[in-house]
């Protein structure tokens, strides 16, 4: 079993049920355990400032999936969830998926990228990945608390309930 993490995240169709859902859903994925879950976190699009709020939240899961298994597992789920892909980037969408770290591993295959390129830079989520494994590294060796160092809690709101409970 590997430890991965999984960014959230969703602004159409009432976005806490879309993360209440797709929680559900990862704890049915065979062969893998939903270990934790963060609270759940409003922020500020990111692309067009033209679409509602997102709804964040990250979740650990241990998985004896191959990366590509998981990825297929969780693009079932946006999609059961009806996540519909268009031409728009990071346009508004019911539910986002994301590999965040699957172990210490570094992946580079046309459909997937691990750790996720753009995680470094993202408030909505290193701050929940914090929640999780605040003593965290990147397979490159940097500390999630560095990256937080430079990444301010900005557009950013903690939503009071925890929502969830693996
Ligand atoms: P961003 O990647 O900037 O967060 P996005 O999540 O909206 O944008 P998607 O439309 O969800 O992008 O995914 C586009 C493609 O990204 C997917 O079809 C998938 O194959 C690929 N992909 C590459 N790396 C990853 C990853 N680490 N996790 C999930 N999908 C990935
Ligand atoms: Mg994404
Ligand atoms: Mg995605």
């Amino acid at each position: 079993m590997e430890r991965v993490y999984i960014g959230l995240g969703s602004n159409l169709a009432e976005p806490v049920s879309q993360l209440r859902g797709a929680l559900a859903a990862l704890g049915e994925i065979p062969r893998t355990h939903l270990a934790a879950v963060s609270s759940l976190y409003a922020s500020d699009p990111l692309g067009p400032p033209d679409q509602p709020r997102y709804v964040n939240a990250a979740a650990a899961l241990d998985t004896g999936l191959t990366p590509l298994e998981l990825l297929d597992a969780l693009q079932a789920i946006e999609l059961s969830q009806g996540r519909v892909r268009k031409d728009e980037r990071w346009g508004p969408r019911t539910l986002d998926l994301d590999i965040l770290l699957f172990g210490q591993r570094r992946i580079d295959e046309p459909r997937l990228q691990v750790p996720h390129y753009h995680m470094h830079a993202r408030a909505f989520v290193l701050y929940p990945l914090a929640e999780l494994a605040s003593d965290l590294r990147l397979p490159d060796g940097r500390p999630l608390q560095a990256l937080l160092e430079r990444c301010p809690f900005e557009g950013l709101e903690r939503l009071p309930e925890m929502a969830v409970t693996p």
